[in-house]
């Protein structure tokens, strides 16, 4: 397994290293500038824009970092500020941002060619694909046919025509948290009303069930009592007469919830819901574009579940500093998509696939080992996190796998109300020099999705500002 003192070369040294407020002087001129050329669209947990015919609100406050130069998992801003990255720019940069390997194929490849245009093919391609093919789970790997495009929206927009061609049939089940992206067929699969609620009509067909998400069990239920009610829910709606679920093409799940509140649903969940799938000979998709690539502590995030999809859906880890993501559907489906053409211009471009391949390659080489370091360290960060927050009223669970680890914020312990303040907790961890995010459908948890190449002693130090966060805030409220 690689040694901490090989990792910690990949980072700047000192972090953090704060040497003005943040945003710095400098960050906040261009912040002022760019913000002229951004439509004003908040995310969650910010404060709610005006009403529609009403005045606009003050404008909010500058946030956001004007990056100059990263490396591995810290972040240098044009001001000189170096921060410790505990969001890898949302489970994307598993390699660690810019490391030399995958900095020296993105050069090599852009002196010779970046566009191939559709339909052709380059080196850096078919290194690409034998890679993901061999890298893929149970029945998948080697034994499967790979789609291209350049987001994760765009990747689970192609799951769902290719579920669609293959079956002939149209209507698709997602969970409930679930967060698959922002085009008409992803935005319907996802269930946060804020990024939904002005461009209706989306996709019909859609059915919504409950998750696996036992701190906040849609049924009233507690695990292991409840004998996983949720995913046999699915079955009886699959596989019962009536239940208007009568041309399903595809279930589509996160393995682990990702934007929905770093959710990892109880052991048996996932292979009842595969089970309910065959049934019915629907096809079973895995959205792994958040929870694979290693971030778990397993390759794939289904892995933990003994599963394997007949659609994996994969996106951010997998081209780390380059937009790439896609799917891989069983090569059995070859007739059926032979009849689903999918042309898009930017498919296989050459240097995002020979960044793609350098990052597979850092992934699965066996003596680095990463991702067996993400399920070592991430036990052990876990096990901080529940162990030091048990004196901290306003945690109610913490829960994850890997470097997907989440804590839920509450009000209050008893009752469960969602805290809601969490942007205030994240903004003074900001401050302190460690970039932390949240998620969750009432944005009330804390994530942590570090690159897989932060060291034990970055890691820890970021984890330990937000603990100070949290008992200050606490307290506060006490
Ligand atoms: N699926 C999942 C599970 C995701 O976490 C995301 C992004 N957070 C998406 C799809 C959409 O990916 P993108 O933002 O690259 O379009």
């Amino acid at each position: 397994m690689i040694a901490e003192s090989e990792l910690a070369k990949l980072s700047f040294e000192g972090a953090p290293l704060l040497l003005t407020e943040l945003p710095g002087p400098r960050a906040r001129e261009v912040l002022v500038e760019a913000q002229k050329y951004r439509p004003p669209a908040r995310g969650p947990g910010a404060p709610a824009a005006a009403p529609a015919g009403t005045a606009p609100a003050a404008a909010p406050p500058l946030r956001g970092a004007v990056w100059d130069e990263a490396r591995g998992a810290t972040m240098k801003d044009i001001d000189g500020n170096i921060l410790i990255d505990l969001t890898a720019g949302i489970a994307v940069t598993s390699v660690g941002r810019s490391h030399p390997k995958v900095v020296a194929a993105a050069r090599s490849q852009a002196s010779k060619i970046m566009h191939v245009g559709i339909g052709n093919e380059s080196l850096a391609h078919l290194e690409l694909a034998k890679g993901l093919a061999g890298m893929m789970p149970g029945g998948l790997k080697n034994h499967c046919l790979l789609s291209y495009v350049q987001g994760g929206s765009d990747a689970v927009e192609t799951a769902i025509k290719y579920a669609r061609a293959i079956t002939g049939r149209s209507q698709i089940v997602a969970f409930e948290g679930a967060y698959h992206g922002v085009w008409s067929g992803s935005l319907a699969l996802t269930t946060k009303s804020i990024f939904k609620s002005v461009f209706g009509p989306l996709i019909p067909g859609v059915i919504h069930v409950p998750y696996g998400y036992c701190y906040r069990c849609a049924m009233g239920l507690t695990y292991p009592g409840c004998r996983v009610a949720c995913a046999r829910y699915l079955d009886y709606k699959l596989n019962t007469e009536s239940t208007g679920a009568h041309d399903v093409a595809a279930v589509i799940v996160e393995p682990l919830q990702g934007e929905g509140g770093y959710v990892d649903p109880p052991p048996e969940f996932l292979g009842i819901i595969m089970a309910a799938c065959e049934k019915k000979g629907v096809l079973f998709v895995a959205d792994e574009i958040q929870a694979g690539a290693g971030r778990t502590g397993k390759m794939w995030a289904v892995e933990h579940y003994g599963v394997t999809p007949d659609i994996l859906i994969f996106g951010k880890g997998i081209g780390g500093d380059a937009p790439m993501a896609g799917v891989a559907v069983r090569d059995e489906y070859a007739e059926e998509l032979s009849r689903a053409p999918q042309p898009n211009t930017f498919e296989r471009n050459a240097v995002s696939c020979a960044i793609a391949a350098t990052n597979i390659g850092l992934l699965t080489d066996k003596k680095m080992d990463l991702v067996g370091r993400v399920a070592e360290v991430g036990n052990e960060i876990k096990e901080k996190l529940i162990r030091e927050t048990k004196d901290i009223p306003i945690v109610g669970e913490v829960r994850g796998k890997g470097f997907m680890l989440g804590v839920e914020l509450v009000k209050n312990r008893e009752t469960r109300e969602p805290y809601t303040d969490t942007m205030t907790i994240t903004g003074k961890v900001r401050q302190r020099g460690i970039i932390v995010a949240a998620c969750g459908r009432d944005n009330n948890t804390i994530r942590f999705m570090p690159p897989l190449v932060i060291t034990r002693d970055y890691f820890n130090k970021g984890v330990d500002a937000v603990l100070d966060v949290l008992r200050a805030e606490a307290k506060a409220i006490a």
